[in-house]
């Protein structure tokens, strides 16, 4: 990396664009201006746009030449970052990009201000030599770290569409090993509430005559969460199995032992790390994310009339958002006396998504990256929910959803960090990429 786009990368960084903290709300502003004015300088177009609540910042870099027949391309990354806290933990300042040991430090390096600054740096100097084959579409995100949604509500409201899409926004499991993400899981938020009574009882005259609402709880939970190892049938409808490329794909990344291990995990029960990838990536699961009732700080013999739980399952690839909701809350209500008074309160939520490994885009897109960094990168999935990769599905554009980060970089930790020389390898995939699929015309 030279000296300019160091400059250029130190400035973005410097900007503490953190979206969950309305401090910094003018520094999130600020950061979408910087993408504005570097899409600008490259010779484009592109402008602010308030969506909702968020700042998305959208624009055109237009093919050098045959704009008129050049294939459009989107390219996505977010400019918002996740809190630096605790900040003690930092060995340099979150904000000022620092190097050491082949390494650069700082929050959103990896995640993801400075791999969208690979993507634009790619398309700026394709511009600048007059080589820029493809349309580009820019299309960036300010409430990423905080699930807004107005990246989705642009997607799917935008009719001018795209011939595909590039995010780099994510990671490899190996560094000498670049992975394509092909499918993220769903996702489905449930705020359980239980009252079975008007007041707290002194459980010597009540207990055993009258409801416990923690009782009903746990019985409301326990219909829906894993037996050994698996979801009830109900939950498990639609889900799609791997492909034999993605079977071959999982035997070149690291082990369920080494995953759950190093994670300082307990397997869910005795096949869960043999059976790792299918568990995460090709099965639902569902967490209990919180639990309230009672008094259990202090010894007491009290019968509890409020309890509340909040749960969320994460859908396979495949598997229809309604039909599992409302799957689960027939199973939950089911499993509750009938007589407690019971809120079930369904959140947020995101479908799976899901692309063909057979589209042409992502084909292209598997040969620039072996072109480039020497292999041909696999074809995996998430297991998390990224709300853009459906939106995106639903519209038709084939996704190449990849990144440079590894697992030692940090992301959402202190010392957040990206290798050195994965900026120079990004901005020369990116380059590669552009070119390649200006065969989509
Ligand atoms: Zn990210």
């Amino acid at each position: 990396m030279n000296e300019i786009w160091l400059q250029e990368l130190r400035e973005f960084i410097a900007i503490p664009s953190v979206s969950a903290d309305p401090a910094h709300q003018d520094d999130v502003r600020r950061a979408a201006e910087w993408v504005r004015d570097f899409v600008k300088r490259a010779g484009g177009e592109a402008e602010v746009v308030r969506q909702g609540k968020g700042d998305l910042v959208i624009g055109d870099l237009p093919a050098s030449t045959n704009g008129g027949t050049a294939p459009t391309v989107m390219i996505y990354g977010h400019f918002d970052v996740q809190p630096p806290a605790p900040l003690e933990l930092w060995d340099s300042p979150p904000f000022e990009l620092a190097e050491r040991d082949g390494w650069y430090y700082a929050r959103g390096i990896a995640d993801d201000k400075g791999q969208l600054f690979t993507l634009l740096k790619a398309a700026e100097l394709l511009r600048r030599e007059g080589a820029l084959p493809v349309n580009l579409r820019v299309a960036c995100d300010g409430e990423e770290e905080i699930g807004g949604h107005s990246i989705v509500d642009f997607i799917r409201d935008d009719e001018r569409g795209a011939d595909a899409c590039i995010i780099f926004d994510g990671g490899m499991s190996r560094a000498d090993r670049p992975e394509f993400g092909l499918a993220t899981r769903g996702l489905i938020g449930f705020h359980l509430k239980v009252r079975t009574g008007e007041r707290d009882l002194h459980s010597g005259y009540y207990g055993g005559a009258a409801l416990n609402a923690i009782h009903v709880l746990v019985q409301g939970l326990s219909a829906v969460i894993a037996r050994n190892g698996l979801l009830p049938d109900q939950l498990r409808i639609g889900r799609q199995p791997f492909s034999q490329v993605e079977v071959d794909s999982i035997k070149r990344l690291p082990t369920g032992w080494e995953l759950i291990d190093e994670a300082g995990a307990t397997p869910l029960d005795p096949k869960a790390e043999e059976e790792f990838y299918d568990r995460t990536w090709a099965e639902p699961s569902l967490d209990v994310n919180g639990i309230r009732g009672g008094k259990p700080e202090f010894v007491n013999t009290t019968l509890i009339v409020e309890a509340e739980a909040r749960l969320t399952i994460r859908l396979a690839p495949g598997q229809d958002l309604e039909t599992i909701a409302a799957a689960a809350e027939k199973l939950i209500r089911r499993a509750m006396p009938a007589e407690a008074e019971v809120e079930l309160i369904r959140e947020n939520s995101a479908p799976p998504g899901v692309f063909s490994p057979d589209s042409p885009a992502i084909q292209l897109g598997l040969e620039a990256f072996k072109r480039v960094l020497g292999v041909r990168p696999l074809l995996v999935r998430v297991g998390g929910t990224l709300p853009i990769y459906p939106a995106l599905a639903a519209k038709g554009i084939p996704t190449i959803g990849t990144g440079f980060a590894l697992r030692e970089s940090n992301v959402h930790s202190p010392n957040e960090r990206l290798r050195v020389e994965d900026v120079d390898r990004a901005v020369a995939a990116a380059s590669e990429l552009y070119r390649s699929l200006a065969a989509l015309g």
